[in-house]
């Protein structure tokens, strides 16, 4: 057990009308954040190391298996009562809520939204028997899963299938192939890796994605290259290497081609990157609240907050910061499976919103706040540069939202121009 947390919560459970167990799981996020991870984030972040003290504090508060289903041990969260919980740890250290997203995915994924989808019998009888593997080494072993699927191509955008190629052979398969940016690198138990099953004479296709769980100590599994970057350096996403490394059947995630399902069915899981970021922007603004009150703990109590244009910059990040929360609660609210193209749309908004709106708050907190404010030992310039890394993440960049929300505005399915 923590200490209770002094801070307020993101969404008050009475004014956001939580579900009891919403509110709890949120409580226990805020808990941990505020009286343990806040004060640990600078080291993460300056050696560019995994926040492994989180994972087991998380484990031991059942947060690994948050969105583990009850019948399995686990919390049985829903997506929004997820996202709810990493937006409180994103508050407090955006690497721990960011690499806890690919954790949590893994669960999500093959737990609610799997339960969610059209699946054939025979589908569903082979999911729900090789899911309790997966479920039972991360409520019983405390396991920690990761989610390697970008590549450096188009892959991870969705537009072509992964060059990681599955070959089927007797009992399981052998991958080969690469992924970049695989956050978790060298802390994770199993790397649920998206790869191509190779078809023989047929060219590779994103409807046999495969989803597979490879074992940190798989021979023919690599990891390389440094891991030294801009922001969010605790999640050290490092390069893997496959060669020709084998899994056994067991480690299907998903049953081959299901992946494909649940991505066009339940878009939404790729918004499960925009807790962390909606985390951030709320600390900056904290920040700013208590650097202009002189509450910052260690710093002298000078106010600053008598100044006009610091009280229009508090305004002006408070009505971005409201707007981004309110608009992500709807979205998160309404997230399932086959949603109307209009909630579609708002789901590319909502992501869009939040990573640009994380990196502006820290923009105007930085301006707001001096000087003194972007020293190494105040939070604010970590949460600048950490902020900075959402807009980029696949395959719902800023940049690609914008183009799904002019496309898909103005064209319907199939429709072409002459
Ligand atoms: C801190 C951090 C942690 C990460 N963790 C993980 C992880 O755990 N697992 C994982 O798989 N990945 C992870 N990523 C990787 C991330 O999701 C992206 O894959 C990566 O940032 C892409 O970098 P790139 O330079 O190769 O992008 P590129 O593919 O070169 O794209 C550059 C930009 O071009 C745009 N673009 C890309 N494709 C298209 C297109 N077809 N049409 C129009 N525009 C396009 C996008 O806006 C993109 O930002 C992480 C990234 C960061 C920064």
């Amino acid at each position: 057990m923590t200490e209770a947390s002094a801070d307020a919560a993101m969404f008050d459970p009475v004014a956001w009308r939580l579900t009891p167990q919403e509110a709890e799981n949120a409580k226990t996020a805020r808990e941990l954040g505020e009286n343990l991870f806040a004060g640990r984030a600078e080291k993460w972040d300056r050696e560019a190391i995994f926040p492994t003290q989180n994972y087991d504090d998380m484990y031991k508060a059942g947060l690994l298996g948050i969105c583990v289903p009850k019948e399995n041990g686990g919390l049985g969260a829903g997506f929004r009562g997820y996202a709810l919980a990493a937006a409180e740890i994103g508050r407090y250290c955006g690497a721990t809520a960011l690499t806890w997203n690919m954790h949590v995915s893994s669960t999500l994924w093959t737990g609610a939204l799997a339960d969610d989808l059209d699946l054939t019998q025979d589908e569903r009888s082979r999911h729900n028997s090789t899911r309790k593997l997966h479920f039972k080494r991360i409520v019983e072993d405390g396991a920690i899963y990761s989610q390697p699927f970008s590549e450096g191509s188009a892959a991870a955008a969705g537009f072509q299938p992964f060059a990681t190629t599955a070959v089927k052979v007797d009992g399981g398969y052998k991958i080969s192939g690469k992924k970049i940016f695989a956050s978790l690198a060298g802390h994770a138990d199993y790397y649920g890796t998206l790869c191509t099953l190779h078809r023989e004479g047929k060219p590779p296709s994103r409807g046999d994605t495969l989803y597979l769980a490879v074992p940190k100590e798989a021979e023919g599994l690599q990891i390389v290259g440094d891991w030294d970057p801009l922001g969010m350096r605790g999640t050290v996403s490092r390069t893997l290497l496959f060669d020709d490394v084998f899994v056994g059947d067991e480690e299907e995630l998903m049953p081959q081609g299901v992946y494909f399902k649940a991505a066009s069915s339940w878009p939404h899981m790729f918004l499960t990157l925009s807790p962390a970021y909606l985390g951030i922007a709320q600390a900056a603004f904290d920040f700013t609240i208590k650097y202009l009150r002189g509450e910052v703990p260690g710093m002298p109590p000078v106010k600053r907050r008598m100044y006009p244009t610091k009280q229009i910059a508090v305004a002006e990040m408070r009505v971005k910061l409201d707007a981004a929360k309110s608009l992500w609660f709807q979205t998160v609210s309404e997230a399932r499976c086959k949603p109307s193209k209009d909630q579609v749309l708002r789901a590319y908004v909502t992501n869009h919103t939040i990573m640009e709106t994380s990196c502006d708050i820290c923009r105007l907190a930085i301006r707001t706040c001096g000087g003194q404010s972007m020293l190494k030992t105040l939070p604010l310039e970590r949460l600048y540069r950490d902020s900075r890394c959402g807009s980029l993440m696949l395959p719902w960049t800023a940049e690609l939202c914008l183009d799904r929300i002019g496309r898909e505005s103005l064209y319907e399915p199939g429709e072409m121009d002459d």
